[in-house]
């Protein structure tokens, strides 16, 4: 069964992959890794070039930020900063990935287009039609749109807040088939694998179901990004009712994007079940509300 609808990964259209902080950049000192971000382009570039719609939500725009204004070894700022600090980071750090990114996509004759969200742009009825407008006149085009949240302005009231959670959001948007999330874990686990040794992989969920729900909560171990499995859950939930196939994957080896793309059985693989009722302005309204 795996094998029949791991094959069917080939024939994916629209394609949104999520990668994390922690993926990007260099454990011991937390500067970009150029080499990781070289390969995560080429490889999407090698997507597009076979005809396929792609879209990469980037994390990383605060530990960038805070990495260039070598915030990271103060004590006062580093970790749980107040919010102005990430918003400031995130200012600067954005402009810096973007640079990087657009860089290292021209390199491959590809173009990379900056897009920004909050929550707002989904609850509003404008915002989401003009973003879902964007998104597809992007993708006509044959750009790459390069998204995150909007860090500098998103307090609270307004945020998505992890961007497990926005890759699923932007895949219903735009009705991608396949969200594919890169992180620092392999997949799913029946518990947590690093305080339980019994724990089991799981290779594809057919249906999310409470129990696979609760198994949201281990966490990743990484303090970079904002995702655990918990988000990761709640973005398959959005993905799957959607109708997008999900898969999380370890990042570790960016050749694990190519791998999926030809149908190997790699992370774990959360089937689509689309959900005429679901309705993604209700969702992205009610998350946090929990
Ligand atoms: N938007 C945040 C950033 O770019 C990251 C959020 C996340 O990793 O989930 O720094």
């Amino acid at each position: 069964m795996n094998e029949q609808i791991r094959a069917c990964i080939k024939d994916k259209k629209r394609i949104v992959i999520k990668i994390g902080s922690s993926s990007l950049q260099h454990a011991e000192t937390g500067d970009m890794d150029y080499v990781k971000l070289e390969k995560l382009v080429r490889a999407l570039c090698d997507i597009r070039n076979q005809g396929k719609e792609v879209v990469l939500v980037s994390s990383g725009a605060i530990a960038a930020g805070r990495n260039a204004m070598k915030l990271s070894n103060r004590a006062d700022i580093a970790g749980d900063s107040p919010i102005a600090v990430k918003q400031a980071c995130a200012a600067v750090g954005q402009a810096r990935l973007m640079m990087v990114y657009q860089k290292l996509f021209s390199e491959y004759n590809h173009i990379a287009a900056q897009i920004l969200m909050t929550k707002n742009t989904i609850v509003d009825d404008l915002n989401r039609f003009n973003a879902h407008n964007t998104f597809m006149e992007l993708l006509k085009l044959g750009a790459i749109p390069v998204v995150n949240e909007n860090d500098t302005v998103a307090t609270y009231e307004i945020e998505i807040g992890d961007n497990d959670t926005l890759s699923a959001i932007v895949a219903a948007l735009i009705e991608a088939d396949l969200l594919i999330l890169l992180s620092d874990i392999d997949g799913l686990y029946s518990d947590d694998p690093r305080t339980n040794p019994k724990a089991e992989f799981i290779e594809v969920v057919e249906h999310l179901d409470d129990k696979i729900m609760q198994m949201g909560r281990s966490t990743t171990g990484s303090n970079v990004g904002t995702g655990g499995m918990g988000t990761k859950l709640i973005a398959a939930q959005i993905a799957t009712k959607s109708g997008a196939d999900m898969i999380i994957a370890n990042s570790v080896n960016l050749e694990v994007i190519h791998q999926i793309m030809e149908g190997e059985n790699v992370g774990t693989l959360f089937k689509a079940h689309s959900d005429e009722s679901f309705d993604l302005k209700k969702f992205v309204t009610n998350l946090h509300k929990n």
